[in-house]
């Protein structure tokens, strides 16, 4: 697996969880607030349809009471019957208006209600009444009562049947209504559940390959180490091979980064950065062991005219080439810093002052011989001046760099491309002459040097 393919993977894992998680949150708010919504409409209905019945019940009560009074008073003549008839044609009435008002428009009970009323109506205006007003008049013959009677109970008989069959309605409304919304919550709870068992399913299939390819072979891993034995086969799986090549390449990039940060970007020698952290550990280091430590500060004599006469970039091709050289005369653990400009400082572990001026000695003499097979331009050579310190117990890293630039100071003063070892700290406060030990080498300063 190449690690573009990798890093696709990963993020692609991590999109669909996004995704899924996302799709979880909302389908569970989605689908609580779709259930609410369904019982607030089942509740309202309920309670319509429960008031319904009531206006009903109501109505036929008082059709009821109407016809007994109706009955007694047909029988009788006794205007006292006229009173239940009444009473039963209010309250039939205040059921009518609760029914009027009702909106409900379902089908069968809609039906039902309209034919409930159409009967009430006859029953008021074609029975009840005109018979009232026939028996007002005059006394009914007995043939008569019993005709107005016969009448009245089909009519009456005929309402029930009506009202009977509203009630069915109303009763196989109900059960369809309940089925229905047993129905629905189930369906809301079955895509809730069904996507409940997909995520859960999702999750375990991807932990589980998780678990395969990076966690496993990460616990065996980890045992071998503990083991101290580390093969191949611990980091079998591919998948932890791509992700210790990550890892690896990662390490790498941070410490190409790191790297970048304490090199200089011409000359590819420790910057001063580098320098300030390498040196107070390496002064502990010396002070601890008791092991010396020497800095040579190397300058190019009379740089500027190089710049000068040749131009910038045959300058910096000039210090390129002078790394170089600084770097194969001395030894591999000497540390080489660009100081500054055309001013480079050498450090020299475990290397007393006299080690260092010969080190200092050696270089100046590769520094004079340089021609164009060592880097330089064509028509150039140069020479350069180099102050030697050394560590003698008391001194911290400024100070020997200090010491050490007044070395080259001096050797500048000098006369140039010569080697000046620093005055001992210590024997300076004892001995106030001379100022700086010359270090009495064969000077040679080429005849050819170019500015
Ligand atoms: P001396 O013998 O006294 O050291 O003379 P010098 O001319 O070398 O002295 P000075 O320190 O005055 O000049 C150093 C010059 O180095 C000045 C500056 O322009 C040049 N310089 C500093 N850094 C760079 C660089 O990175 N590239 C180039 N081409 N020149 C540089
Ligand atoms: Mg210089
Ligand atoms: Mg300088």
């Amino acid at each position: 697996m190449s690690r573009r393919r990798l890093h696709s993977i990963t993020r692609l894992w991590l999109l669909a969880t996004v995704a899924i998680v996302s799709v979880a949150i909302g389908s569970g708010f989605v689908g609580r607030r779709q259930l609410r919504r369904l019982l607030v409409s089942i509740e309202v209905e309920e309670r319509q349809t429960a008031e319904l019945r009531v206006a009903v019940e109501t109505r036929l009560t008082g059709m009821l009471n109407r016809e007994v009074g109706l009955r007694g008073y047909l029988a009788t003549g006794d205007a006292a019957f006229l009173a239940p008839y009444d009473a039963g044609g209010s309250s039939a009435e205040a059921a009518e208006t609760l029914l009027a008002a009702d909106e409900v428009d379902r089908d069968e009970i809609a039906a039902a209600l309209r034919a409930e009323r159409i009967a009430a109506h006859r029953w008021n205006s074609e029975i009840a009444g005109p018979q009232i007003a026939v028996r007002a008049r005059r006394p009914y013959s007995a043939a008569e009562l019993t005709a107005a009677l016969e009448v009245g109970k089909r009519q009456f008989d005929d309402y029930r049947a009506v009202h009977g069959n509203l009630r069915n309605a109303f009763e196989r409304a109900r059960l369809t209504r309940a089925r229905n919304r047993r129905d629905q919550v189930a369906r809301a709870q079955v895509g809730t559940g069904a996507l409940a068992v997909l995520l859960a399913l999702f999750t375990a299939a991807v932990s589980r390959s998780m678990l395969r390819s990076v966690v496993r072979p990460l616990v065996a891993l980890s045992k071998a180490a503990e083991r101290g034995t580390i093969s191949s086969d611990d980091i079998g799986s591919s998948s932890l091979r791509e992700v210790v090549l990550l890892a690896d390449t990662i390490a790498g990039l941070f410490r190409a980064v790191e790297e970048r940060a304490m090199r200089d970007g011409l000359t590819r020698v420790y910057n001063r950065g580098y320098l300030s952290e390498w040196l107070p550990r390496q002064l502990r280091l010396s002070r601890r062991s008791g092991k010396p430590l020497s800095a040579l500060m190397v300058d190019v004599d009379h740089f500027k005219r190089i710049n000068d006469n040749h131009g910038h970039d045959a300058g910096d091709k000039v210090l390129v080439a002078l790394a170089r050289c600084i770097e194969r005369e001395l030894r591999s653990t000497d540390v080489v810093v660009r100081y500054g400009g055309e001013e480079f400082t050498v450090l020299l572990p475990d290397t007393p002052a006299a080690g260092g001026a010969v080190s200092g000695e050696r270089l100046r003499a590769a520094v004079a011989a340089m021609g164009e097979r060592e880097g330089l331009p064509a028509g150039i050579r140069i020479t350069a001046s180099i102050g030697v310190a050394s560590v003698d117990g008391s001194d911290d890293g400024a100070q020997l760099l200090l010491r050490a630039d007044a070395a080259l100071y001096d050797a500048k003063r000098g006369g140039r491309n010569r080697v000046v070892l620093a005055k001992r700290a210590a024997a300076a406060a004892a001995v106030p002459a001379p100022a700086v030990d010359a270090v009495q080498w064969p000077i040679e300063v080429p005849a050819t040097l170019s500015a």
